[in-house]
């Protein structure tokens, strides 16, 4: 029984689920104190982290930076340096993300077809697994495979750390401007 997807993915037991999202919250803190939108995310394969990543959009000053594609890159790093193939690798790899995928991110996943995505709370404004658009399964014929989410985890949290950082980024707060720290 419970064939999976025929490529052999083993979906993760709940228990290791809580243990990866545990760390992915720990680096959305990590965002939070280096003034980014505080999101972090792990990409795991076959019980190893090949990549993990923060939100990076200010620190870099490019908003292509989140967290899924700063782990996205360390993956493909990771296939290149070990002469993998990124296509076996990402079809077996999870996702744990504190905050809900956006559109841009749940299309990247979608075209590395990876199978699955664990994450937290919903992302009101972006969220492309449902909250704004269902682009994780949405029938997209030419933007690679649907994934399956699995939202919810630890979800108070995550969204308590979104809460903290946009009060602090409150335009009508005396000091916005004063965020740079070098
Ligand atoms: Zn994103």
């Amino acid at each position: 029984m419970g064939e999976g997807d025929g490529a052999g993915f083993q979906p993760p037991q709940k228990q290791e689920q809580e243990q990866w999202m545990e760390r992915a919250l720990t680096m959305a803190k990590e965002a939070l104190e280096n003034g980014e939108v505080p999101v972090g995310c792990l990409m795991v394969y076959r019980n190893e982290i090949l990549g993990q990543g923060r939100n990076e959009v200010n620190e870099t000053k490019n908003a292509t930076r989140h967290a899924e594609m700063v782990a996205i890159d360390q993956v493909l790093k990771w296939c290149h340096q070990k002469g993998r193939d990124r296509k076996e690798v990402f079809e077996h790899t999870v996702l744990y993300v504190t905050v809900e995928p956006c559109i841009m991110c749940a299309a990247a996943l979608r075209l590395l077809n990876i199978p699955l995505v664990v994450y937290g709370c919903q992302n009101e404004r972006f969220g492309g697994c449902g909250s704004v658009l269902n682009i994780s399964q949405d029938d997209l014929l030419y933007t690679g495979t649907p994934f399956q989410c699995l939202g919810g985890y630890r979800a108070e949290e995550a969204v308590e750390l979104l809460k903290t950082f946009y009060k602090a980024e409150n335009p009508n707060a005396p000091k916005s401007k004063a965020r740079k720290k070098h």
